[in-house]
């Protein structure tokens, strides 16, 4: 997808649930606009000994219902254009999992792959001090994102932190867990598509058991969701990453598979198994297509050829607006983005909350938290999808739309 597509396929996707549930003119017009957009160009002192600059974003998309929250994502291809859409999107998604949150995104771009751990904290510690004034867990809370974990996670709470002058760990969320963290978190997005995949089949007829299910993406979310779905009983015939995929007629271990793509760098060459395209995947005749990759791997030219029953959207906008009308008119049930991975941000409220309340749940009680949650959203969007007679995404959509137009209704428009 062009990069400079995708904050129009976000408007586009906010047009069409402000029809549905005939949201306020100028509601709808404060929202097609993020609340704050900051750019930051960042010097790094890099280990040759030269400086070399960055650019930096963070977007505050609407803060209505609660603080911002939205990961920080490090990668070559990020534009204001993406961070913009994506923040818009947190909005949805917390509004929908019914979080006290808004919706905000960051983004640095670089090539992670490229730089050194110290000129990754370099750059992390001085992307968070140009940002000091706009981040805070009663402001703008970032996460991890594509290319950002916990190390950096810590280094943004470090930082801040030492400006305050005392310990702040809701800043960040995603933490590791000697500082604040919450158990479980790791693991949250894909544990959280896991869930909604298993109701999603048995709201289609099918046994989880039998299930025949194909994962574009091998990162965290892909592999936790593999794992689980595996341990259910579901036959995983096909994964791929960024270098291709593999398929095997009578499934793969995702451990196994793991372990090989820690050796090689990629899941091709598999033992046992055919390397196939990320086409071919996409393509394949299964129950369930799961989606972990990146936006827009289902678009115009592809979709028509998908004949997978179900799609989960485990990554962020991985089926464009076209591709979603085409897959609408072949019945098959998209559970959209904001639903599906929805598991992520949830645990990281959790963590938050813990870190403000000073308070420890078990990794058990995470995720039985984490599942009630899941189910109670995704009843919501399932009813919905019959009341209004329209996709999940919709459905969705409208509920969490409706929930931040009330949210600046009671508010009203200040001065
Ligand atoms: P990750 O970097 O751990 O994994 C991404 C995977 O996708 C890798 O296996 C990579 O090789 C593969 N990939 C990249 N480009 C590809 C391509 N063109 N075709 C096939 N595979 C490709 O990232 P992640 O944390 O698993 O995130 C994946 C998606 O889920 C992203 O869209 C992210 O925004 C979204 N997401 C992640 C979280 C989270 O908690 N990690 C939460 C919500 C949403």
């Amino acid at each position: 997808m062009k990069d400079e597509g995708i904050y129009l396929i976000a408007l586009q996707q906010l047009e069409e649930a402000a029809k549905l549930i005939r949201l306020d003119p100028d509601i709808h017009e404060m929202l097609k606009h993020p609340k704050r957009s900051i750019e930051v160009s960042v010097p790094i002192r890099m280990d040759n000994g030269n400086i070399k600059v960055f650019k930096g974003f963070r977007v505050q998309h609407n803060d209505a219902r609660g603080p911002c929250k939205g990961g920080i994502r490090y990668h070559p291809d990020v534009t204001f254009d993406e961070v913009k859409a994506l923040a818009m999107w947190m909005t949805w998604k917390t509004a929908l999992m019914d979080l006290p949150y808004g919706g905000g995104k960051g983004g640095v771009a670089c090539n992670p792959k490229k730089l050194s751990v110290s000129e990754k904290e370099r750059l992390t510690r001085r992307y968070t001090y140009m940002l000091l004034d706009f981040i805070g867990p009663d402001k703008d809370i970032p996460a991890p994102d594509v290319y950002t974990d916990e190390q950096t996670m810590a280094w943004i709470m470090d930082t801040y932190s030492m400006f305050e002058g005392f310990n702040v760990p809701g800043v960040v969320t995603g933490k590791p867990v000697s500082i604040g963290g919450i158990v479980g978190r790791k693991e949250a997005t894909g544990r959280g598509v896991f869930y909604i995949s298993v109701e999603v089949l048995k709201r289609k007829g099918i046994n989880p058991k039998n299930a025949v299910c194909a994962i574009q993406g091998f990162g965290n979310v892909g592999y936790v969701t593999a794992r689980l779905l595996h341990q259910e009983g579901c036959k995983i015939v096909a994964v791929s990453d960024s270098k291709g995929g593999v398929y095997r007629k009578d499934g793969v271990d995702p451990l196994k598979l793991h372990e090989h793509k820690m050796k090689t760098g990629t899941v091709m060459d598999f033992p046992g198994s055919k390397n196939i395209t990320n086409d071919e995947l996409l393509e394949l005749d299964c129950d369930m297509l799961i989606l972990a990759a990146m936006e827009g791997a289902l678009n115009r030219s592809n979709a028509a050829n998908t004949r997978a029953r179900i799609i989960i959207e485990g990554a962020n906008g991985p089926t464009t607006p076209d591709a979603d009308e085409i897959l609408y008119s072949k019945n098959i049930t998209v559970v959209p983005d904001i639903l599906a991975n929805g598991g992520g941000v949830t645990v990281s409220y959790f963590e938050w909350v813990q870190n403000i309340e000073r308070i420890f749940w078990t990794e058990q009680e995470v995720n039985l938290k984490l599942h009630e949650k899941m189910i109670k959203c995704f009843n919501d969007v399932w009813e919905m999808t019959n009341e209004l007679r329209v996709n999940m995404r919709k459905a969705a959509y409208a509920i969490a739309l409706k929930r931040v137009s009330d949210a600046i209704i009671s508010r009203g428009l200040f001065p």
